[in-house]
């Protein structure tokens, strides 16, 4: 974009643990940002930051020429886009609607067709992340987008500022299939290292040792890099808590079944996550997989 063509107005809706930090580093890179959450802590955050707080999402969307949406799953995507007082009623004709949640694929195939039912030009991108609130901070996120070539293309720099890998994955649902099978990886291999955390401290191995060796070699993984500290120090401050991965291995186990996929392994995770949420510990970190291994292995303290 040249120096003399202003930026794009953003409307941000969903200002969490990876929408804040999103949201910061578009402003970092120099677009005007308004803001609409439910908490009035991230708004002061987003007002501090240098973005506008809006009272309502009608007021967050008016101007904007993108409107980005980062909630936490398909009711929350449905509650902000419908209705008389959503997105799509009050947003400008002719804007692009970037939905970054991690949804359901059909829920992206039904809001795709929502917005072109509206009449207003709007066009509709799913694009969920992959790379936690640290990559969400540090701008180097995944990002699978389903969709037009069209609406990727003048979405690309926006997602420039907030990820590092960006791919246009096909049509409307595909990034959200994506991102499906992302979390079934990453579950079942922080399941994995939950497992031999539990392994290697009941065998007497130096921890930290072994986990520094276990990185550099095959077994290594994003995973183990930003969970290390976790594991270690029993941190299951969220991160990504184990409400909203329950949310996604529902997504995958419902998504491969509707297509003849079997998970046998993904589905043993899910009841890992289910179980773990039953016990009380939907708020914390994923990475408290390790709690369940920890009480599955007789240690009544975990
Ligand atoms: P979060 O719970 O921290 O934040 C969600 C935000 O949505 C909250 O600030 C809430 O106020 C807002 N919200 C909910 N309903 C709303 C409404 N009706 N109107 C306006 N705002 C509303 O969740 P998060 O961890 O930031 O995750 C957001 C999405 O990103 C989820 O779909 C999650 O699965 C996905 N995700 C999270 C991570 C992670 O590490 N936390 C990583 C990748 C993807």
């Amino acid at each position: 974009m040249s120096n003399s063509t202003p930026l794009p107005q953003v409307a941000w809706i969903g200002l969490g643990i990876m929408g804040s930090p999103m949201a910061e580093n578009l402003i970092k890179a120099g677009y005007p940002v308004t803001g609409f959450t439910l908490e009035q802590d991230k708004l002061d955050r987003l007002a501090a930051a240098g973005g506008k707080a809006a009272g309502s999402i009608a007021e967050a969307v008016a101007d904007a020429d993108v409107v980005i949406t980062m909630v936490p799953a398909s009711p929350q995507v449905e509650a902000v886009a419908y209705g008389p007082d959503g997105i799509l009623e009050n947003v400008k004709a002719g804007a692009l609607i970037v939905d970054m949640s991690s949804i359901t694929p059909q829920t992206s195939v039904d809001l795709a067709k929502a917005a072109a039912a509206a009449d207003k030009g709007l066009r509709v991108l799913d694009a969920p992340v992959s790379g936690g609130e640290a990559g969400a901070i540090e701008a180097v996120l995944s990002i699978m987008v389903g969709g037009e070539q069209a609406a990727f293309d003048e979405a690309r720099p926006l997602l420039d500022a907030l990820g590092k890998t960006i791919v246009l994955c096909g049509p409307h649902g595909s990034g959200q299939t994506v991102k499906a099978a992302n979390q079934l990886i990453v579950a079942v291999n922080i399941q994995a290292c939950a497992e031999a955390v539990v392994f290697l401290e009941k065998s007497g191995v130096d921890l930290s040792a072994a986990l520094d060796v276990l990185n550099g070699g095959l077994a290594g993984s994003t995973v183990l890099t930003r969970k290390r500290d976790n594991f270690l120090n029993r941190d299951f401050k969220p991160g990504f808590r184990i409400d909203l991965h329950h949310k996604d291995m529902g997504i995958v186990t419902d998504a491969a079944r509707n297509v003849g996929a079997a998970l046998p392994v993904g589905a043993v995770v899910a009841q890992l996550v289910a179980s773990l949420r039953a016990q009380g510990d939907g708020g914390l970190d994923h990475s408290a997989l390790l709690r369940s291994v920890e009480r599955l292995s007789g240690d009544t303290a975990a």
